[in-house]
């Protein structure tokens, strides 16, 4: 079994890249791809800690992207972690952030609540800060009883102290993708809040003219109707399977790296498909690509 969605310190997981890496190991999965959002600095210091323990590591990041109606992730996979090209662009991304976090401290303190910027860089281990880590300090900070109702009062799209932040349309974040000969993969669908089969498949058509060539199709918060439907949809369009848990650490507690209810069907032959698509479609083995330009 493998993993294909996963989070550390880098963005806002809770684990270092490196004990992500370790824990992977230790759960006895074969291969995992670090996904931070709109980064790929933690991807050396993973790679480097697979080779230590012996497990292989996809370099990887989720880029967000603009969509009306929901929320959009795209997954990039055996991205050039290394290209400049790549890093720019991010980076105009992890501006938008930078600036979006004061933004909601000074809004959540306008409704009495008050937190402080550095309590939050506190808790994100030094990567880049997210929403998560702000719903962590208000959960622990006792305004909130769980991390749930931190996001559903304060932190969602419409909620008490939300502030929107500038993403890509679906064509740049794909595009940033292919020119870092990575692999792009749509993430948990049933967040674009589409609800009919019908919309959704006029979309991944759109989304596919653009570059996607992939679906994550398993993952923790799929019901088996969504998966059934993804599956089939996948299969009908021909896009490549993917699945991961999006483990988050103690950010998102209730997801266990290796211990998710469909971890038994993301498995090593979902990994070779990425492969073969990524040899037929840039030339060469990922492996070396990935790591040496
Ligand atoms: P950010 O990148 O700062 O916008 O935060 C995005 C992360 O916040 C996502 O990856 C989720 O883990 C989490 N998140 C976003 N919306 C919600 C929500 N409504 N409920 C729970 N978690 C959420
Ligand atoms: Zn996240
Ligand atoms: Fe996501
Ligand atoms: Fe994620």
């Amino acid at each position: 079994m493998i993993d294909l969605h996963i989070h550390s310190t880098a963005s806002d997981g809770s684990l270092r890249p490196a004990e992500v890496v370790r824990l992977a190991k230790k759960q006895g999965l074969k291969a995992i791809a670090l996904t931070d959002h709109d980064t790929v600095d933690g991807v050396a210091e993973a790679v480097a800690a697979g080779e230590e323990v012996g497990l292989e590591v996809v370099p990887g990041v989720e880029i967000s992207a603009r969509c009306p109606h929901g929320t959009m992730h795209i997954l990039g996979y055996f991205v050039n972690y290394a290209s400049e090209r790549l890093g720019e662009r991010l980076a105009v991304l992890k501006k938008a952030r930078a600036e979006r976090n004061p933004q909601i401290i000074a809004k959540l303190n306008r409704l009495g609540i008050p937190i402080t910027m550095a309590q939050v860089a506190e808790l994100s281990g030094g990567g880049q800060i997210g929403r998560p880590h702000i719903a962590r300090a208000l959960y622990e900070g006792g305004y909130v009883p769980n991390l749930q109702d931190a996001f559903d009062i304060y932190l969602r799209n419409g909620g008490l102290a939300h502030v929107s932040k500038f993403r890509f349309p679906p064509e740049e974040a794909i595009a940033m993708i292919q020119e870092a000969k990575g692999i792009p993969v749509l993430s948990h669908p049933f967040t674009l809040g589409l609800n009919s089969p019908k919309d959704l498949e006029a979309l991944l058509l759109e989304l596919q003219d653009l570059g996607l060539a992939g679906l994550e199709v398993y993952y923790p918060e799929h019901t088996p109707e969504q998966e059934a439907l993804y599956l089939r949809l996948a299969r009908q369009l021909g896009l490549l399977i993917t699945g991961g848990s999006d483990f988050h650490g103690a950010n998102k507690p209730e997801v266990m790296l290796g211990r998710i209810s469909c971890q038994a069907k993301i498995t090593y032959h979902l990994l070779e498909a990425l492969k073969a698509w990524y040899q037929e479609h840039y030339g060469s083995s990922p492996g070396i690509t990935g790591v040496l330009l």
